[in-house]
């Protein structure tokens, strides 16, 4: 096997943890789906999933009828399921009622495709009714709901009207909290409508990980989880709650899961005034020793972490210096004494007592956190760990 510049490794403890840690959160009766859209947030789906499997989950959730593709490839129960959140063409509907994967509805339309392609496989399309609460991004209005309704109701033969959901526009953020409020109050008056008409879904669910974490009256039957499996916080907000709730002071009950590495290429002596790397962003103080790592933005690593970012070498912090180009950026390595070619380099976790976290490139926002590891490729090896 050739070898690939850096290498990921995931803990099926921290896994384990992270899940057991949600549980006591949402208590024993809500279904956990996990949400492993994105190659699971960059995890790396296949190997994530058959992970999560592992630990007692048979729910996923993904944002395209391709992701479920690749989810189905890699379940090893038969009984896990797999539901479809976000898009889905009508050249994938039969393929996807055919292999029972669940899929969102928010436009009365797809009602009657999936109602035709049901009756052409011979099996149930399984839909979740999602409703427009107020987040204005995908959902079905108040005004058609009845009318969906009565259509499941009257065709329940080829259609299984399985959920009823609605996704919170950022209740990560304590200052959407009026906006949220609003959202789950539309959800239970829509509710109440559904009951008037006699016709229940299975399950009802709103909750994504901080909502679910954090605000108990979001939790249903079913949590949607993605964030807080992979043991990151979806903000300072929700984390502060926590310990406001708990009383602690400090609590890590959230495991990270990924670890990311790979190795020194080479090392080189930089005399004072000297420039490293592209352009002029770096000039050398003094005379100094950089490692050269041979990873960049095209491997998934930020350039915004251009003179700002930092990776482990020997247990010690050394900072970049310069861009960060394609595939290559340097690293100040003057205070690290005895640094060769092929040392061991950590961009995500632990060496020794030192530990680089996924938040700590960005404080503002786990939104910036997401798009990090969602964006790490495909193509680096992932290696499950204990
Ligand atoms: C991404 C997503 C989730 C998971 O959100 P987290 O905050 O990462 O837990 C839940 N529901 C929907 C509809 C999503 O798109």
């Amino acid at each position: 096997m050739v070898k690939h510049s850096s290498r990921i490794y995931l803990s099926q403890s921290a896994l384990k943890q992270n899940f057991r840690f949600i549980r006591e959160k949402i208590g024993p009766h809500p279904i956990i789906s996990s949400v492993v859209k994105a190659n699971a947030f960059g995890h790396g789906i296949g190997t994530f999933v058959a992970m999560a499997e592992k630990c007692g989950i048979r729910h996923f959730s993904v944002a395209s009828s391709y992701e479920a593709s690749k989810v189905k490839e890699a379940l090893a129960f038969d009984d896990s399921k797999i539901m479809i959140m976000g898009i889905l063409y009508p050249e994938d509907l039969a393929w996807v009622v055919e292999n029972s994967i669940e899929f969102f509805v928010f436009d009365f339309a797809q009602l009657e495709n999936a109602l035709q392609v049901a009756k052409q496989v011979g099996k149930s399309a399984v839909i979740h009714l999602e409703m427009e609460t107020g987040g204005n991004r995908t959902g079905l209005p108040l005004d058609e709901l009845e009318k969906a309704v009565r259509f499941m109701k009257k065709h329940k033969k080829h259609i299984r009207f399985e959920g009823m959901c609605t996704h919170f526009a950022g209740i990560e953020s304590l200052a959407n909290q009026f906006r949220i409020q609003r959202q789950l109050k539309a959800f239970q008056n829509m509710y109440k409508w559904v009951k008037k008409l006699k016709y229940l879904p299975r399950v009802r669910h709103t909750a994504c990980s901080a909502a679910a974490l954090a605000f108990p009256e979001t939790v249903m039957d079913l949590v949607r989880i993605g964030t807080a499996q992979f043991g990151m916080w979806p903000s300072p907000d929700i984390y502060n709650l926590h310990l406001l709730q708990t009383g602690k002071v400090r609590d890590s009950p959230l495991k990270r899961v990924l670890t990311w590495k790979t190795d020194v290429m080479h090392v080189k002596q930089v005399k004072k005034d000297e420039f490293v790397g592209y352009g002029t962003s770096y000039q050398a103080s003094r005379d100094m020793t950089v490692a050269v790592i041979p990873i960049g933005y095209s491997n998934g690593f930020p350039r915004a972490l251009s003179n700002r970012g930092h990776v482990l070498i020997h247990g010690k912090k050394a900072p970049v210096t310069g861009l960060i180009n394609m595939n290559v950026f340097m690293v100040d390595v003057s205070h690290i004494p005895d640094v060769v070619v092929g040392d061991d380099v950590v961009l995500i976790g632990k060496q020794r007592n030192i530990t680089i976290t996924i938040k700590s490139f960005t404080e503002i926002s786990n939104a910036v956190n997401n798009e990090l590891v969602s964006r790490l490729p495909t193509a680096i090896p992932r290696r499950v760990v204990r």
